[in-house]
């Protein structure tokens, strides 16, 4: 990046007011990733900060997580490895219940994808409440993964999700506000 011009990300992410529900504005990052120099730039921005940390795995939370989660672990060099939701994943998988708007959701990780004590940076493209990465947290500490940090395109802040994840001592790092 360092002859390319810095690029606002933030205009190259679409956002839909009113989807999926009334009320909603829907932060659409499929503009992002079919723009050439502006996802080279996110994924590269997203993995800065962890090129020096002896991340072991890459985990990202489907399914935007896998678009910027695989990206960002060949950039580090590490494996990548899926958060699913539930009844996707074919071997023997931990699972773990979050609170949605209304009713819960379960996501569930490979029993064997991480190994005890391996480093692991956690992946998604957004965080607003924090449910759905804090529940992704609980999954890698369950197989013993430890979590160094989580990382997001975009923070939603007035839902407080990054202040939820500090709360429960993780590393937050995010590109766009
Ligand atoms: P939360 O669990 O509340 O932090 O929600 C984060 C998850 O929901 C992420 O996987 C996002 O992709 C999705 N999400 C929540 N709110 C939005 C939004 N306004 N625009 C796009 N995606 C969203």
């Amino acid at each position: 990046m360092s002859e390319a011009a810095v690029m606002d990300l933030k205009k190259i992410i679409r956002s839909i007011p009113d989807y999926p529900k009334t009320g909603i504005i829907f932060r659409d990052i499929s503009t992002l990733i079919a723009h050439g120099p502006g996802f080279r730039q996110a994924v590269r921005q997203l993995a800065a900060p962890f090129l020096d940390q002896k991340i072991d795995k890459v985990v990202g939370i489907e399914a935007r997580g896998f678009i910027f989660g695989g990206a960002v672990a060949d950039l580090l060099g590490v494996g990548f490895v899926p958060i699913r939701k539930q009844g996707k994943l074919p071997g023997e998988v931990v699972g773990q219940d979050y609170e949605l708007e209304y009713g819960t959701d379960r996501i569930e990780l490979h029993k064997d994808a991480i190994q005890p004590g391996e480093r692991v940076l956690l992946l998604d493209d957004l965080i607003a409440t924090g449910g759905t990465a804090s529940a992704g947290v609980d999954l890698v500490n369950h197989v013993g993964g430890e979590i160094i940090a989580a990382a997001f395109v975009i923070d939603l802040p007035d839902l407080r999700g990054a202040d939820l994840l500090r709360e429960k001592d993780v590393q937050v790092h995010t590109l766009v506000a």
